[in-house]
C-alpha cells in the first residue's frame, strides 16, 4: 500500500496523468467537432427544404399573407420582382397588397401597377379588366387611359381604342397621331372594305399623318398597286426601299431612293447619301458583290435599338416613326439583320 502512496508522488506518474487529461480533452474536442458539423449539415438541409416548399406559387403567397407585412413592402417587393421579370410573383404579391390598401390612393396605386403588370406579361384582357376598374375609381387617370388604347390596338378591338383616346381628348392629351393610326390599322382589318377603299382611306390619313405613309407603301406593295412615291418619306421607308424594286425606286425624286437605287446599280450616288450606300455603289463599280446592308430601328423616344421595325415602341409604348439606321454587313451574314 505504502509502495503504492509512493508511485502516485512520483513526478513521472503526474506527468502521464496531464498527458492522458489533454489527450482525453483533445479527443472529446474532436469528436464534439463532428457532431456539431453533422448537426449543422443537417440544420442547413432542413433550412434550404423550408425555401423550396416556399419557392412554390401557393405556398409563397400563403406566407406573405400569414406575416403582417405593410402594404408599402408588398409594393416594393412587388416592384422589383416585376422589374426582374418575375411578372407571376408580382402579380401574387399585387393582389395580397390589395387587400391591404388602406386608402383610395393606395388602391389607385395598385390597381394601376397591378395592371401594368399583367400587360407586360402579355395577359392583355386581365390588364384592360384592371385599368377599366381603375377608371371606374379614377375616370382622369391619364396612364391607365393610355395604356388601355395600346391593349386595345393590340387586341385589335379600333372602336374600343378610338372611344378611350376621346376620353383622352376630353383630358387634353394630344392623340390625333394615334387616332389616325388606329384608323389606319381599323381600315386595313375591315373586311367589309375594297382594297379600292382601303387604299384611298390610308392616303387621306397620310396626308394628316406621315407616320402612316409606311402602311400605304406596304400595301401598294403587297396588292401590286401604284403609288406617289413621293407621298411618303424614304427615311421612314430605307429598308423596304433596300427590299424593292427598281422600278419604285426610279418611281422617287427623294435623295434616299436615288442613293438606294445608285447603290443596288453601281451608280453615282447623290450627295449627301449615307455611307453606306456610298460603299455599296463604290464596291458593285469593281464587281465586288459579298457586301449588303442591314436594318437596326431606334425609338428616338427612350433610344431603345430593335432588330425589327416598330411603329408603336415595344418598350415605352411611343407611337413615333423609327430611326432607321444602315449596317454594312457581308452577304452571308443578311439574314441576322433581316426580318
Ligand atoms: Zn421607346
Amino acid at each position: 500500500m505504502d509502495t503504492l502512496f509512493l508511485e502516485y508522488r512520483d513526478p513521472i506518474f503526474g506527468v502521464i496523468i496531464f498527458f492522458a487529461i489533454v489527450f482525453i480533452i483533445a479527443f472529446l474536442n474532436y469528436w464534439w467537432g463532428i457532431f456539431k458539423s453533422k448537426e449543422e449539415r443537417h440544420s442547413i438541409s432542413q433550412f434550404i427544404k423550408r425555401f423550396e416548399v416556399m419557392a412554390d406559387a401557393d405556398e409563397y403567397k400563403k406566407l406573405l399573407e400569414e406575416f403582417n407585412i405593410s402594404s408599402e413592402s408588398l409594393g416594393l417587393l412587388a416592384y422589383s420582382y416585376s422589374k426582374s421579370g418575375e411578372y407571376e410573383k408580382a402579380i401574387g404579391i399585387y393582389l395580397i397588397a390589395l387587400k391591404r390598401v388602406k386608402n383610395k390612393e393606395e388602391k389607385q396605386y395598385f390597381l394601376f401597377q397591378l395592371g401594368k403588370v399583367y400587360f407586360k406579361a402579355g395577359f392583355l384582357r386581365r390588364a384592360a379588366d384592371v385599368f377599366l376598374e381603375l377608371l371606374k375609381l379614377f375616370p382622369r387617370h391619364k396612364e391607365a387611359l393610355k395604356l388601355l388604347t395600346v391593349i386595345y390596338e393590340q387586341l385589335k378591338e379600333y372602336t374600343k381604342a378610338l372611344e378611350v383616346m376621346d376620353s383622352l381628348e376630353e383630358l387634353d392629351v394630344e392623340v390625333e397621331s394615334e387616332k389616325n393610326f388606329v384608323k389606319a390599322l381599323q381600315v386595313l382589318n375591315d373586311s367589309q372594305k375594297t382594297n379600292q377603299n382601303r387604299y384611298e382611306t390610308l392616303l387621306q390619313l397620310t396626308k394628316k399623318e406621315p407616320l402612316i405613309g409606311r402602311i400605304l407603301f406596304e400595301f401598294a406593295k403587297k396588292e401590286g398597286l401604284d403609288i406617289d412615291m413621293d407621298l411618303v418619306d424614304a427615311k421612314s421607308i430605307l429598308d423596304l426601299l433596300w427590299q424593292s424594286d427598281i422600278r419604285f425606286l426610279k418611281n422617287s425624286s427623294q435623295m434616299l431612293a436615288k442613293a438606294v437605287l445608285a447603290a443596288k446599280e453601281g451608280s453615282s450616288v447623290p450627295q449627301g447619301a449615307p455611307f453606306e450606300l456610298e460603299v455599296l455603289s463604290a464596291l458593285k463599280k469593281q464587281d465586288y458583290t459579298n457586301a449588303t446592308v442591314g436594318f437596326e430601328y431606334a425609338c428616338t423616344c427612350c433610344k431603345n435599338v430593335f432588330p425589327v421595325h416598330f411603329y408603336r415602341c415595344p418598350s415605352c409604348y411611343t407611337l413615333k416613326t423609327p430611326h432607321i439606321s444602315l449596317l454594312l454587313i457581308k452577304k452571308e451574314n443578311e439574314e441576322h439583320y433581316t426580318f
